[in-house]
C-alpha cells in the first residue's frame, strides 16, 4: 500500500544547545557540528519535504538558532508554501534576529520553559540566567507580532508549580500552552527515577487541568500530555509510524520520530544519499512498522490498532529490547504491571540529581 504524503517535518538543524534539559529528546549520541548539513543540504530537504507533500515545518534541534543560515532556511521554506514554526528555548536569539526571521517567513513560536522560578529553570535546565532571558524573548515574541505557544515539560521537579505555569502562560500573552510529561527514552530515560511523578500528583495535575481548561476557555487553549506509565492504553505516538510526520536530524538522517535513533536495531538512510520521496515511500525504517502488519498479539486482534497505532516504538524497545513488542504503557501488555511498578519505586525512592544532557556526558556515561 502507498502510504499518504508526510504532513509535517520536524528539522532538528543541530544538536548544540546552551540548555542541558534532562528529558532532551536528542538522542545520548548527540551529532557534532562538524556533521551537521549545510545550507544548501537543508534547502534541498526543505524543497523535497513540499514537493512529497509537506504542509508544515518544524525548526527545532537542539537549539535552531544556534545555525546562523536560520533565516535562509525559514525564507526557502516560506517560498516552498509550507507553514513555519520555530521550537526554541529563547536565549539565544534577540530582537533584531526574531525580526529577521519574521521577515523571512516564520509563521510561528513555540517556547519552552523549565519552570516558572529562575532559579528551578535554571537548576532543571543547566543554564545560568536561561529563565530571564526566556521572559524577555516572550515578550520580542508578542512585539514582533508572532504567535506563541508556551511549552512546559512537568515531572515531580516541577509539577508544584504548574498553576504559576499556567499563569505564566497568560501574562506573556501565549494562545496555546502544551503541559507535557516526559516521555521515557533517551535522556529522559537515564534520568527516570529524578523525573517521574507519583500518582498523587499525575491526578492532581490532571485536576488540574481539567479545570483550567474550562476557565481560560477561549484565552489559551492547552494540550496535555499524559505520562505513558501511569496509563491504560498507549498514545497514537506520532499518529502512528511513518503516517504523518518525518523528522530529520542534523546530519541529514530521516526518522519516522525524533526518538527512533534511540531504536538501534533500526538503521536509517539519510537524505545526502537518497531521495526524500524514496526514503519515505521504501526506507526500512518507515517499513518496518508502518499500518498494522507487524503487529504482534495482543495488538493484531484489537479494535483500537487503527487508533493507537500500537503506541510507541521507542518505549516498547526501551522497556523490552525489542521494538516489535506492544507498548507496555498499554494494560494488555505483559511488560505493563513492571512498568508501572517501575514508576511507583522511581517515584518513591528516585533521588533529584540530573544526568545533564550535554556533549561531555553523551560519551562517558554508560547506557541503561
Ligand atoms: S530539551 Fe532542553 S537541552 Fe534539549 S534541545 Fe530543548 S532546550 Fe535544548
Ligand atoms: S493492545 Fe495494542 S492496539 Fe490494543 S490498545 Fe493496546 S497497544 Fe493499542
Amino acid at each position: 500500500m502507498i502510504p499518504d504524503p508526510p504532513f509535517a517535518l520536524l528539522a532538528e538543524l543541530t544538536h548544540r544547545c546552551p540548555l542541558q534539559c534532562p528529558y532532551c529528546s536528542n538522542p545520548l549520541d548527540l551529532e557534532r557540528a562538524a556533521k551537521e548539513m549545510t545550507t544548501e543540504e537543508w534547502c534541498g530537504a526543505i524543497r523535497q519535504a513540499a514537493a512529497l507533500g509537506c504542509m508544515q515545518v518544524h525548526f527545532s534541534g537542539g537549539e535552531p538558532t544556534a545555525r546562523p543560515d536560520l533565516e535562509l532556511l525559514v525564507s526557502e521554506a516560506a517560498a516552498a508554501g509550507l507553514y513555519t514554526n520555530l521550537i526554541t528555548s529563547g536565549v539565544l536569539c534577540d530582537r533584531a534576529r526574531l525580526k529577521r526571521l519574521a521577515a523571512a517567513g516564520l509563521e510561528h513560536v513555540q517556547l519552552s520553559f523549565q519552570g516558572t522560578t529562575a532559579s528551578l529553570a535554571d537548576r532543571i535546565g543547566g543554564h545560568a540566567g536561561g529563565h530571564e532571558k526566556k521572559l524577555a524573548f516572550a515578550q520580542d515574541v508578542r512585539d514582533t507580532g508572532l504567535p506563541l505557544t508556551a511549552n512546559f515539560v512537568v515531572h515531580r521537579q516541577n509539577v508544584h508549580q504548574l498553576d504559576d505555569m499556567i499563569g505564566l502562560a497568560v501574562l506573556i500573552g501565549a494562545e496555546r500552552m502544551e503541559i507535557a510529561n516526559v516521555q521515557y527514552y533517551g535522556w529522559a530515560l537515564k534520568n527516570r527515577a529524578a523525573l517521574m511523578p507519583s500518582r498523587a500528583q499525575l491526578d492532581r495535575m490532571t485536576g488540574q487541568v481539567a479545570a483550567t481548561r474550562e476557565r481560560l476557555k477561549g484565552i489559551v487553549t492547552i494540550y496535555f500530555v499524559v505520562p505513558d506509565y501511569y496509563a491504560r492504553r498507549p498514545k497514537a505516538c506520532m499518529g502512528g509510524w511513518g503516517r504523518r510526520f518525518l523528522n530529520i536530524s542534523p546530519s541529514g538522517k530521516v526518522l519516522p520520530c525524533h526518538a527512533a535513533e534511540s531504536i538501534t536495531s533500526l538503521t536509517f538512510d539519510t537524505v545526502r544519499e537518497k531521495p526524500l520521496a524514496d526514503i519515505w515511500l521504501r526506507g526500512s525504517a518507515f517499513q518496518a512498522f508502518r499500518g498494522t502488519g507487524w503487529m504482534p498479539e495482543p495488538c493484531r486482534s484489537c479494535d483500537r490498532k487503527e487508533i493507537d497505532w500500537g503506541g510507541c516504538r521507542c518505549q516498547a524497545f526501551a522497556i523490552t529490547g525489542d521494538a516489535a513488542q506492544t507498548d507496555p504503557a498499554c494494560a494488555l501488555s505483559d511488560d505493563h504491571e513492571s512498568l508501572v511498578l517501575t514508576a511507583l519505586e522511581d517515584a518513591s525512592t528516585g533521588g533529584d540529581d540530573f544526568v545533564y544532557r550535554n556533549f561531555r556526558t553523551a560519551k562517558v556515561l554508560p547506557e541503561f
